[in-house]
């Protein structure tokens, strides 16, 4: 099955990718991933999505799609592949589609696992990570034993600048903005199969499996 997942920071895709990927017997191929593997074997896309990231700009769509295309050609994705953090804008997703089409292959489907915006904010707001060793917390979901101290080494908890609620604001806007347009696009191909992920982890796996016509339990 070739199938994109798509959904919000803190919608629980890393969580979901790892399931699907194993249930299905499909690579999970995450961008993220893609562009440190691509650059620690140092090809030549991997070199220059490198320059980019290190001048702090976006990577350009050939070099993102290039890497991408290079991947799926392997192998392990004959059979289909979940790709996670690819395709991120309309450009991407028309290129996918022209490159599956002339390998007679296309989309299966596309997931989008939906939260409510109140929903994420407290998600993703309520994180802390121990200063000294790192452990994760959650105020309502992991609380630490005692308030604001690290069960495992009595480490002070922090919340990440990047958990805070101005930023985790502007970081589910600047989904919303990106993503809008390439769920669009989807549905107008009929892909879009949108999962309610304000269920628990187990609900919203078995909602997975049923949209992809299958019985996940
Ligand atoms: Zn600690």
């Amino acid at each position: 099955m070739r199938l994109v997942l798509l959904g919000p920071p803190g919608a629980g895709k890393g969580t979901q990718a790892v399931v699907i990927s194993k249930r299905l017997s499909i690579p999970h191929i995450s961008t993220g991933d893609m562009f440190r593997e691509a650059i620690k074997a140092g090809t030549a896309l991997g070199r220059q999505a490198e320059k980019f990231l290190q001048s702090g700009s976006l990577v350009p769509d050939d070099v993102t799609t290039g890497l991408v295309q290079e991947r799926l050609s392997r192998p392990d994705c004959q059979q289909g592949f979940l790709l996670d953090g690819f395709p991120r804008t309309l450009g991407q997703a028309e290129a996918l589609d022209a490159w599956l089409a002339g390998r007679d292959a296309r989309l299966d489907a596309v997931l989008d696992i939906a939260v409510g915006r109140e929903e994420l904010l407290q998600r993703l707001t309520g994180r802390r990570v121990c200063r000294r060793c790192g452990a994760a917390y959650h105020l309502q979901y992991n609380p630490p034993a005692k308030a604001g101290r690290c069960n495992s080494c009595g480490g002070e908890l922090i919340q990440r600048d990047d958990d805070t609620a101005t930023t985790v604001a502007r970081r589910l806007d600047v989904y919303n903005r990106q993503t809008a347009p390439l769920v669009a696009y989807y549905q107008g191909r009929g892909l879009v199969r949108e999962i309610d992920g304000s269920q628990d982890i187990g609900a919203v796996t078995r909602s997975i499996g049923r949209a992809l016509g299958g019985d996940w339990r």
